[in-house]
């Protein structure tokens, strides 16, 4: 069977396949904004994405091109910056460790690109370059450059968002040097009292200033994937306006069809509201580790729910992601190494349901289905078969370490004192110890409100 998704533009659910002659496929995905810690949520979005990774490797092997971003500059990450005093590479680069060891913990494929939103400022200086001699964007008094919303009729098709809509929605923010409300901006001009240190020469060669938040990922799309891709996606919030802005920018500039396929996938819900970083609402994966569930139940967990539908997270959805996971641990076992044989049909299932739209809950239902019906066979092709669809689904049964190792009497001492430094916001000092922790051979991971010690990864 075809891998079949949901596309967000046409509304409809349709089959991927790449495009170019090459045969690659092209996939890019929005990634995190590094200047606090990913939540759950955020992880919801990355872990289905994963999801459709895998898949896309398995129907088109060693064929796929997948790229993420991080999103290093933007008013979030300036303004955290700001608030610790500290500079904005340093506040990034702590975000950036922390979110890779939670991938890492979390089974995600590492993308074949990631690239960063300031490693890439010429090549958005020149799409907005483009932009400005095409007509599709001016530049307003204080020297910004905003996109010409009414010189692309097609503005809206992705959100369908009505005219009226727009002037509501966009009335919150930028309205300040506009043509109209619902123009955006791609260069904003340099303002020492926001901005610090952060500027770069911009459009034109002049006017100091950073790029907009949307104009990043596409100027990134087009350096590493090119001017048309196969699918791009994100959580539904990312749908209005960035996508549509993205879209806007892209096609103008290049004059071709931006992306073939768009697939948003829905938010994870605590107490029947979004969880935010700015809401304060959230669960981070270190927060769950220290209650004791490992990563794999919590990657599980977030499985259980279909990817187009928001899901409720609770604690007890982790104790049932244990208890299945002990499970298929002991059918594992049961069968025995997989060994050299050719997978057998048990789990064929599993795969159809993601490839029928990324049913995930259909494809967990359908992993039991066939553990429940099993039958004493060929035990290695059958153990083949599970690992082929637990690899899918990004399901590692390795069994969690029993306790994780723990650091020494003088680390965890360090590792304490850092905490309450950082805590009376006396980043020299918590730094300074931060060294001596790492000097001790051990990481200290940071969360909310919590931290925990990690053996440091040899380089
Ligand atoms: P951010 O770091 O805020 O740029 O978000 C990273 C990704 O997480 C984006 O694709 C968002 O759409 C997604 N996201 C944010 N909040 C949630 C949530 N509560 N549930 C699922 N995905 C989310
Ligand atoms: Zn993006």
């Amino acid at each position: 069977m075809a891998l079949k998704l949901f596309d967000s533009l046409t509304r409809q659910t349709r089959e991927l396949a790449p495009a170019a002659p090459d045969g690659v496929f092209r996939f890019y995905n929005c990634g995190p904004t590094v200047y606090a810690p990913a939540h759950i949520g955020n992880f919801r979005t990355f872990i289905v994405n994963d999801v459709l990774r895998r898949l896309l490797d398995l129907e088109f092997p060693g064929k796929v091109k997948h790229v993420r971003n991080l999103t290093d500059v933007d008013d979030r990450t300036i303004g955290q910056a700001r608030a610790e005093r500290r500079p904005l590479a340093e506040i990034t680069r702590h975000w950036t460790a922390l979110f890779h060891a939670d991938c890492a913990a979390l089974n995600l494929l590492v993308p074949h690109v990631e690239p960063t939103a300031t490693g890439h400022i010429p090549e958005q200086v020149e799409m907005i370059d483009v932009l400005l001699q095409k007509g599709n964007a001016y530049r307003s008094a204080d020297g910004s450059v905003y996109f010409k919303i009414t010189s692309f009729p097609q503005y809206g098709a992705l959100s369908r968002i009505r005219e009226r809509e727009l002037k509501v929605t966009n009335t919150a923010f930028d309205a300040d040097h506009k043509d109209d409300v619902g123009d955006f901006a791609l260069w904003k001009a340099y303002k020492p009292e926001e901005d610090g240190d952060v500027r770069w020469p911009g459009p034109g060669g002049a006017f100091e200033g950073r790029p907009g938040w949307h104009i990043e990922c596409s100027a990134m799309i087009r350096r590493h994937l090119g001017e048309t891709i196969d699918l791009h996606t994100g959580g539904v919030d990312l749908l209005f306006p960035h996508h549509e802005n993205e879209i806007a920018q892209s096609e103008c500039c290049t004059g071709t069809t931006f992306a073939r396929h768009w697939y948003h996938s829905e938010h994870l819900l605590v107490d029947g509201t979004t969880m935010s970083k700015s809401k304060g609402n959230y669960y981070t994966l270190g927060d769950l580790v220290a209650k004791g569930y490992s990563p794999t139940a919590v990657r599980y967990a977030l499985l259980s729910g279909h990817p187009r539908k928001q899901l409720n997270f609770t604690l007890d959805s982790l104790h049932a992601a244990e208890s299945a996971l002990k499970a298929l641990r002991r059918f594992a076992q049961g069968l025995g190494p997989a060994g050299s044989a050719e997978p057998s049909a048990l789990f064929d299932p599993v795969i159809r349901a993601l490839e029928d739209d990324l049913n995930t809950p259909a494809a967990l239902g359908a992993l039991f289905s066939a553990v429940n019906a099993h039958a004493p066979g060929n035990a290695a092709a059958d153990r083949a078969a599970l690992d082929r669809a637990l690899g899918v689904l990004g399901l590692d049964l390795t069994p969690p370490a029993s306790g994780a190792p723990s650091a020494p009497a003088e680390v965890e001492d360090l590792a304490r004192r850092r905490w309450e430094a950082k805590k009376a916001r006396d980043f020299a000092a918590a730094d300074h110890i931060r060294a001596e922790i790492a000097a001790a051979g051990w990481s200290m991971l940071d969360s909310k409100d919590g931290y925990r010690l990690e053996p440091a990864k040899k380089a």
